[in-house]
């Protein structure tokens, strides 16, 4: 029998602590800002920058919004940066991805001061995390690894696969992972014989993008499945990477979509934000 990975539950735990500390250092007279920058009108980036301001409001951290005009220059928003990053009041920034086309993503990750970047998005930030030294990492990934420590899953010489290599996800989720000794695989659009692969892990992290690609085939007996994927299908519902009905009566763990990683990400928003102030000496 499988047991379902609440990350509802966790990520209500994670804020809660994180409340806990914030309601602290209120007393002391200290405060917690996070700045969120926002351009154009695309209206999931909206809808992800509402729930960031809903959750510095749980939490009690004081949220700055820069909601900037689609036009607006890459100069311009890199001089926001600038004076965000000079900004002592000012803990943690982050800039919702992805930014219009003509802006360099790229340039603007590498903007934000590493001390600030509560995204874990930035070279430096990503160089540290690869040598096993580092503060703030990206949040869903860092999530995925808070569901596995809760719920006693150990990493520890396990086969792990992971399949997407992005940035954001796949390849900062490798690095977590090895650093708690896990042996890990990473797949991608060009790996050959996936399904080898993947049912040899023992922990299988889908990060594709793509409903039902998952399915009880490429899943070993016993496995941990946590799935990373945000899709609609076809009709219109929220789901997973992951045939979840189709595998889940395989598995030891696994994450629902809605209610698994997703909850999670915005949790460890708000932790990397703390662990920012604290890094800073603010608090
Ligand atoms: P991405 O598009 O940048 O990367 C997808 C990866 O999947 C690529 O590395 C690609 O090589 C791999 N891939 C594509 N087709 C494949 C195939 N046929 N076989 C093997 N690998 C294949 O996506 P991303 O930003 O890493 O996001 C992945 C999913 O996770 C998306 O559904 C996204 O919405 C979701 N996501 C969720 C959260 C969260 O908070 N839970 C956060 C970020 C992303």
């Amino acid at each position: 029998m499988y047991k379902l990975i609440d990350g509802k539950a966790v990520s209500e735990y994670i804020k809660n602590s994180v409340k806990e500390k914030v309601a602290d250092l209120k007393v002391e007279g200290k405060e917690i800002t996070l700045a969120v920058i926002i351009v154009g009108n695309d209206p999931a980036s909206r809808v992800y920058v509402n729930n960031k301001k809903k959750a510095c409001e749980y939490v009690g951290f004081r949220s700055l919004e820069y909601a900037l005009d689609e036009q607006t220059s890459e100069q311009e928003l890199l001089e926001l940066i600038d004076r965000l990053n000079k900004d002592k009041s000012v803990n943690g920034i982050l800039c919702q991805l992805p930014v219009p086309e003509h802006i360099d993503e790229e340039k603007v990750i590498d903007r934000i001061s590493p001390e600030k970047d509560v995204d874990g998005f930035s070279k430096i930030n990503v160089g540290k995390l690869w040598v096993g030294d580092y503060d703030l990492a990206a949040c869903t990934p860092m999530g995925v690894m808070e569901l596995l420590k809760y719920y006693n899953i150990d990493v520890n010489g396990k086969n792990c696969v992971i399949i997407g290599r992005s940035n954001i996800v796949g390849k900062p989720m490798a690095a977590l992972l090895l650093e708690k000794n896990g042996t890990v695989t990473i797949c991608h659009s060009r790996t050959k014989n996936l399904s080898e692969i993947t049912s040899q892990a023992d922990i299988l992290v889908a990060a594709v993008g793509r409903a039902g690609f998952v399915t009880a085939d490429m899943v070993k007996e016993g496995a941990v499945v946590i799935d990373v994927g945000i899709n609609r299908n076809a009709e219109g519902k929220l789901c997973g990477d992951v045939d979840f009905d189709g595998v889940k009566d395989k598995t030891s763990y696994i994450t629902p979509v809605p209610g698994g990683c997703g909850p999670m990400t915005i949790a460890m928003l708000m932790n990397n934000t703390l662990v920012a102030a604290e890094k800073q000496g603010e608090i």
